[in-house]
Parts: C-alpha cells; sequence; structure tokens
C-alpha cells in the first residue's frame, strides 16, 4: 500500500546571501515527495495547483514515479507563491510574502483509493486541512505530521486538535519552544508528547536533529556541508526521507527511528545544496547511502577502556 502525502505545492521566489530565484518548484508535498521517492513506491500525492503551474514541474514528480492523480489543477487559479529572504546566518530566514491563490480555497479530496492507506505524511499546510484529511482516512496506522510557526501562532487549536491524532511530530527548535512557552528542549519535547504525539522530532537547523521516545532519546549529528546555497524545504526533505524509509522498512522500532533520522538528516543535507528542489533531482540510492556511512562515521567514538 501507497505513502501518502499531502502538502503544499508551490512556486517559490528565494534570495540568500548567494543568489536568486523567481518561480521555482518548491512547497511541503512536493520536497517531501521528492525525498520520499528515493526510499518507497507508490507515493500517493494530493495538492493543489492553479493552471500557471508549467508542465516542467510535473515532469519533474513524474519522472520520480510519483502518483499524481490527488493533485487538482484549478482552472483559470493561480497556484500557491512564497518568497523568502535568508541571511549571512542561514537559520534566519524572512518571509516575504505569502500568496495562498487556490490555497485557499483548497479542500483536499482524498481518491477513495488511497483512502485505506496505512503511511499518511501530513506536510505543512493549514492544520484544519491537515484535519480534514484525517477525518477521510479509514484506519491510518503511522501518521508524520509538519507544520510550522505560522500555525502555532495563528491557529493553535486546530493544531492542538491535528496533535491528538498523530504519531511523530516534526518540527525545529525555534517553533518547539513557540508552541510550548518553554526554552529548555527537552522539557518543551516532554510536553509536546503529552499533547498527543508518540515521538517528536525537533530540527536545529546546522546543528542536527533530535529524537524523543518513550523515555528514550537520539541525538543525531548535522552533516559538516561547506556549501548551503539554498536552505528552503530542508525541513520537509528531512520528513520525506524519514517517512519514506520507515513506510519501505515497515519497522517502526526505536531503533528503525534512528536509522530514519539519519535519512531525512542525509535528504536535508542534498537538499540544501543546491537551490529549490535542484538537489533532490539527481540522486541515486547508492549516493544516498554512501552519505547514511558518512553519517555513522561522524559520531562514532569508542569507549577508552575496551
Ligand atoms: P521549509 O524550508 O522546509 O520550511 O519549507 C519551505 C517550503 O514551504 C517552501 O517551498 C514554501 O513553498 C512552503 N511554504 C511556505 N509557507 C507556507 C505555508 N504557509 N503553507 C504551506 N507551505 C508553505
Amino acid at each position: 500500500m501507497g505513502l501518502l502525502i499531502v502538502g503544499s505545492v508551490g512556486l517559490d521566489t528565494v534570495e540568500t546571501p548567494f543568489d536568486k530565484v523567481e518561480n521555482a518548484l518548491g512547497g511541503s508535498a512536493t520536497y517531501t515527495s521528492l525525498a520520499a521517492s528515493y526510499f518507497t513506491a507508490p507515493i500517493n500525492f494530493v495538492g493543489i495547483v492553479g493552471e500557471d503551474f508549467e508542465q516542467k514541474h510535473i515532469n519533474i514528480l513524474e519522472e520520480h514515479d510519483i502518483n499524481l492523480d490527488g493533485l487538482e489543477i484549478v482552472n483559470g487559479g493561480k497556484t500557491f507563491r512564497w518568497g523568502g529572504k535568508y541571511h549571512y546566518d542561514l537559520n534566519v530566514r524572512d518571509t516575504l510574502f505569502t500568496e495562498l491563490n487556490v490555497f485557499e480555497h483548497f479542500d483536499p479530496k482524498i481518491p477513495e483509493k488511497w483512502t485505506r492507506n496505512k503511511f499518511l505524511l501530513l506536510g505543512n499546510i493549514q492544520p484544519s486541512l491537515q484535519m480534514r484529511v484525517l477525518k477521510q482516512m479509514t484506519n491510518p496506522e503511522f501518521i508524520v505530521c509538519d507544520t510550522m510557526n505560522l500555525w502555532i501562532n495563528t491557529t493553535r487549536h486546530e493544531l492542538l486538535d491535528v496533535l491528538k491524532n498523530v504519531n511523530v511530530l516534526i518540527i525545529n527548535d525555534s517553533e518547539a519552544r513557540l508552541l510550548t512557552k518553554e526554552p529548555n528542549l527537552i522539557k518543551a519535547a516532554r510536553m509536546i508528547q503529552e499533547l498527543g504525539p508518540e515521538y517528536l522530532i525537533i530540527k536545529k537547523g546546522e546543528h542536527g536533529a533530535i529524537l524523543f521516545g518513550d523515555n528514550m532519546v537520539f541525538s543525531a549529528p548535522a552533516y559538516p556541508l561547506e556549501n548551503i546555497y539554498d536552505p528552503t524545504g530542508a525541513g520537509d526533505a528531512f520528513a520525506g526521507g524519514f517517512t519514506g524509509y520507515l513506510h519501505k522498512s515497515r519497522d517502526l522500532s526505536f531503533e528503525n527511528l534512528k536509522r530514519a533520522v539519519i535519512y531525512g538528516s542525509t535528504m536535508a543535507s542534498f537538499c540544501v545544496e543546491q537551490f529549490s528542489t535542484k538537489g533532490l533531482e539527481d540522486l541515486s540510492r547508492l549516493k544516498i547511502h554512501d552519505r547514511f556511512l558518512e553519517f555513522m562515521e561522524l559520531s562514532r567514538f569508542d569507549d577508552d577502556r575496551n
């Protein structure tokens, strides 16, 4: 059975200290699906675009065997657009504009044949839309959810309702603090787990990620990249790699979740090496596995008494 992915599909205008791109392929469903496509199939994609969404973008998704039966194309509509600017500290991003366009009236409809999918990745979109997706699913067994500061600030109650239903929440450190109003990340993690998610992953930008389980913690290193061109989509690529790997392996033990976190980090590291989705377009399983092994080396050490 397939991995259902729901999220935004957009055209991004992104400025970093090194370059600028306009109307590049982006969106949470786009990045997560591309990242997941290297691990598993089929990827069942649900999103919405306008008629200005170019065929070349559809081709990129189709070339990765992503099933687009759930992509709604609105006649006469305009695709979601987002603009962001990064500072020299690439962890700091300003949102320059958000044009919802067709997203404003998005009512995600899960094709009947996909409502029995067991694995579900709720990419970053409005929590009320995530909830509408959940209500259409027959009996999902493993739900991974991503969100952002905007929803924590503006639709907290809806987000809290979603969190009651998910198995894994993936957020970054500042979002974890914002959600709990607790500066200490370990305490914040415990508070978030009490809201519903069995597992929580807190990403710390270029400083790695922490996985929290039932009294278990795993700290993943960050890959020491010399060239980071565009951090856009790193969080989504992480979520896609993490969920895609778990969907393929069907092993939900904490040990395997740790591997999934490293695969998520691996996909995020490839994503940021190039602008837009480029870093996720021409990978191979071998390349991904090699970097996974490099991640293992990064934090391997011995006890000097052995
Ligand atoms: P990330 O860098 O992982 O946080 O994700 C960046 C992607 O999120 C971009 O490609 C944007 O198109 C998308 N995005 C930005 N704002 C929103 C929003 N309010 N709702 C849904 N997707 C968004």
